[in-house]
């Protein structure tokens, strides 16, 4: 593509229409990165006209409830088969419900439950888990599991996917965080999770939740041999779900984390590849509300020069977190750091419940919170490794 043309395709997106993949690819290969960015910045100010200077974040938890897991992804530092009973654990109902307590105290409103596909999981075990956190504690949001555990329940109960997703969603799940997306397209998702469902299968399964009124939100791994292709295929799949549906609130791409796994860190994304895909993201998903920058996986900087790429969203405090900690992801961070990087953005901080609505904006920064109690990676007890913070201790676990 010419110079010339490639404006005129930014052009076209930054004024509202849509690209095609194959633009889009052009797009993510060659656009100058600033421009692209610009595009994709206009598109976010457009589609937030009144709001445009906000960009929030959420307080949350992962609670990873086992690290069992028959699936074995190449790329996975968390999990052990369940023959490694040495490295294999489970966490029981009262640590769980523990944990609950401490988000709730701490004023987080939403849990990820993430973990293994144990091979005795099924439906039964999530129907519990799932009305215990909503008997105890009612505020808190679920949002958590994709399309990967709902197959792997559905199978170890012998019932249907519709049935499963019905069954933990009366039980309390609020909505799917889309976890197991990885690399839609077949080539790269078998070559790094080969015995997870197609990415065609993953994709069915979430439009059955969205027909059922569970919405959920996407999600990318990039960095672990795709080609730029192959990135823009995934979006595509996800686009076309998600013009029959409409259920994705979110995308979400986060990089490949290179330890402790079997592909031994040999290929991962840039930061230069990752914020050029947030834009892409914006451009190219026009269904799709949220763009969510992740200081994570990719830093606290990139994370915050994502909202210049068209990120709304900053992600969360993620009060504990174990699944890419174990991968060497080493960045932390706290409430009063991720609103000072938001302000210093250029934009106001808000915090938003599951479902993107403004709790508090903090407007004054005269008026924000100065407690140091909201922290990332407050408890990683689950891993060797981990640290606990000491103030685990905030709640007494009696
Ligand atoms: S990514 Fe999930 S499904 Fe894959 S091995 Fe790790 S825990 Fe298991």
């Amino acid at each position: 593509m010419t110079a010339h043309a490639t404006q005129a395709v930014l052009d076209r997106a930054a004024a509202g229409g849509r690209i095609t993949p194959e633009e889009a690819l052009d797009l993510y290969r060659s656009a100058p990165l600033h421009a692209l960015g610009t595009a994709a910045d206009a598109v976010r100010r457009r589609r937030y006209a009144g709001t445009e200077h906000i960009a929030t974040y959420i307080i949350e938890r992962n609670i990873n409830y086992t690290n069992v897991c028959v699936t074995a992804c190449r790329f996975c530092a968390f999990y052990a088969a369940p023959k490694d009973t040495a490295k294999g654990w489970t966490r029981d109902l009262d640590d769980i419900l523990r944990r609950c307590a401490e988000t709730v105290e701490l004023g987080g409103t939403q849990i990820m439950f993430q973990g293994g596909h144990h091979p005795d999981y099924g439906v039964e075990y999530y129907e519990k888990h799932f009305a215990a956190i909503k008997k105890a504690f009612p505020e808190l949001v679920i949002h958590s599991l994709g399309a990967s555990e709902v197959e792997h329940m559905a199978r170890i109960s012998d019932v249907s996917v519709e049935e499963a997703i019905r069954r933990i969603h009366a039980a309390g799940l609020d909505s799917f965080a889309g976890a197991g997306a990885e690399l839609l397209p077949a080539r790269p998702r078998k070559a790094i999770a080969p015995l997870k469902e197609s990415g065609e299968r993953w994709l069915e399964i979430m439009e059955i939740a969205h027909s059922l009124g569970v919405e959920s939100t996407s999600t990318m791994l990039m960095g672990t041999g795709e080609t730029n292709a192959e990135r823009i295929e995934h979006l595509r799949m996800i686009r076309d779900v998600q013009d029959r549906t409409g259920g994705f609130r979110a995308f979400i791409p986060y990089t490949y984390q290179p330890e402790n796994n079997h592909l031994k860190g040999q290929t991962q994304a840039t930061v230069f590849e990752y914020l050029r895909m947030i834009a892409i993201a914006r451009l190219f998903l026009d269904n799709v509300a949220h763009i969510q920058g992740s200081w994570l996986t990719v830093g606290k900087e990139a994370g915050q020069l994502s909202l210049h790429y068209g990120a709304d969203d900053l992600g969360s405090v993620m009060l504990e977190e174990n699944v890419v900690s174990s991968a060497g992801a080493k960045h932390r961070s706290n409430r009063m750091e991720l609103l000072h990087l938001i302000r210093t953005a250029g934009r106001v901080p808000a915090q938003r419940a599951t479902t993107y609505e403004h709790l508090v904006v903090h407007d004054d920064p005269a008026n924000d919170p100065v407690d140091d109690h909201v922290v990332s990676h407050l408890s990683s007890t689950a891993i060797d490794s981990g640290k606990a913070h000491p103030e685990l201790k905030l709640i007494d676990a009696s």
